[in-house]
C-alpha cells in the first residue's frame, strides 16, 4: 500500500488518470491515461509525463 503525497506541498493527494491534448491543428496529440496526483489544496502535477 503506497501513500500519495503531493510534491509541492507534502499533502496526502490522489492519483487519477486523465486525458491530455498537447500541440494544435494537424498536430495534435491526445495522451489519455495520463496518471496525475492531484492534491485536495488544488496542485496538479504529473508523475511521469514531459511538459
Ligand atoms: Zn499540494
Amino acid at each position: 500500500m503506497n501513500e500519495t503525497r503531493c510534491p509541492v506541498c507534502g499533502e496526502p493527494a490522489e492519483i487519477r488518470q486523465i486525458a491530455k491534448a498537447f500541440g494544435r491543428g494537424n498536430d495534435l496529440l491526445v495522451i489519455e491515461d495520463i496518471p496525475m496526483i492531484v492534491c485536495r489544496t488544488g496542485h496538479e502535477q504529473y508523475i511521469a509525463a514531459e511538459r
